[in-house]
């Protein structure tokens, strides 16, 4: 029986042709064409006029937090319930994350509990656009522009997501994307910082490349970082762009046959789309009630991989790792907990067929009470 995995990518476009080139041009390194197309026209795609590609997806956390001069002392809300890169990227700044727990609607960061959250130290906010659904960014906005706070978008999983029309990581000061094998597009490994705002792009591009003045070589005013991105990572990344629309298309489709197929199940709960909402479906996620559905999610997760079918539990929240011992327990973030012990991840990839799909969901039925 062929085993379904959680994600694989999709590389059957100008992939190879690309890397190609760069391997005949001998431009390898970070320096070469592709790296500056790309960087314009994801840009471009997710509506801002400056993109800064980076090595990985943490690291853009990181690079816009240090480009918007985040340092010890500081604090930088984020959500308990979101992958442990965006929390340990303020970290790595010395500055603390503070968390703040999900909305049961969207399982996003709840806008309503992030001013509690607020104190004379906080600087930011890094809503996350989980799963691949937007947050609801005018009420984060309202809170951002109240406590005057910055806000970098963490919308590693939601390329192409539009938030009421606008695409996210256009909306705050800064947008960070990853490019990792699992995400909507792929470089392997990769990165993006998008921004409206041509003198922190330029801030950016300084930071990420040891924060050498481009007039004076070798001269470094300050202590900057290698974060590049590699020509043949942006080759890649290119291609993967030119097929992204018909990705989210298919991420779509695919959601739509699952929700048609789970819904009927009693105890699953599939990922909500809000009507101000354009989802991109990272991933196929749902909710498992063991009361009402007849077993918990870690047995479902262990019958379907009996059955050939790999699936994925939430994020544990970050409140519960050893990291960031000390935020609180379970009792001061109910949703994010709840959420964790309960969610799970299907099959996800853009080359799922639709009989994998009915597959899966046969599957989940077939353990339903
Ligand atoms: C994947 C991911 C990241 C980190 O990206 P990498 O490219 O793996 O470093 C950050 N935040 C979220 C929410 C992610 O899902």
């Amino acid at each position: 029986m062929k085993r379904i995995p959680v994600s694989e990518p999709f590389l059957n476009g100008n992939e190879e042709k690309y890397v190609l080139e760069c391997l005949r041009t001998s431009w390898v390194s970070s320096l070469g064409r592709f790296i500056p197309e790309f960087e314009a026209k994801f840009a471009k795609f997710s509506g801002c006029s400056h993109g800064v590609a980076v090595m990985n997806g943490t690291v853009a956390l990181q690079l816009a937090l240090a480009a918007l001069g985040i340092k010890e002392g500081d604090e930088v809300i984020v959500p308990d319930l979101t992958f442990v890169a965006t929390a340990n990227a303020v970290k790595y700044l010395g500055a603390k994350p503070v968390l703040v727990d999900s909305e049961p609607e969207t399982w996003n960061i709840d806008p309503g509990k992030i001013s509690a959250a607020v104190t004379k130290k906080t600087k930011a906010i890094i809503p996350v656009h989980l799963y691949g659904h937007p947050c609801d960014m005018d009420s984060v906005m309202a809170v951002a522009k109240k406590h005057d706070l910055f806000v970098i978008e963490d919308a590693a999983e939601a390329h192409g997501a539009e938030y009421k029309g606008k695409k996210v990581g256009s909306i705050g000061d800064v947008g960070c994307f990853s490019f990792y094998g699992n995400k909507i597009i792929t470089t392997g490994e990769g990165g993006m910082c998008t921004t409206g705002d041509a003198g922190l792009a330029g801030r950016m591009h300084f930071l990420k490349d040891h924060a050498m003045r481009p007039e004076k070589r070798y001269w470094h005013p300050e202590m900057g970082y290698n974060f590049r991105m590699t020509n043949v990572q942006a080759a890649i990344g290119l291609a993967q762009l030119e097929q992204i629309e018909k990705f989210i298309e298919i991420k779509r489709k695919n959601a739509q046959l699952y929700n048609s197929l789970l819904q009927k199940i009693s105890g699953i709960t599939i990922q909500p789309e809000m009507p101000w909402a354009k989802s991109v479906y990272w991933m196929h996620s749902i909710l498992v009630d063991e009361g009402k559905f007849g077993c918990g999610r870690d047995e479902l997760m262990a019958k379907l991989k009996e059955k050939g079918i790999d699936s994925r539990p939430f994020f544990y929240p970050m409140h519960q790792l050893p990291v960031f011992k000390g935020s609180g327990s379970d009792a001061d973030f109910p949703v994010a907990s709840r959420l964790s012990g309960m969610g799970m991840n299907l099959p996800s990839s853009v080359k799922l067929s639709s009989d994998d799909i009915r597959r899966v969901c046969a599957g989940i039925a077939e353990f339903a009470r």
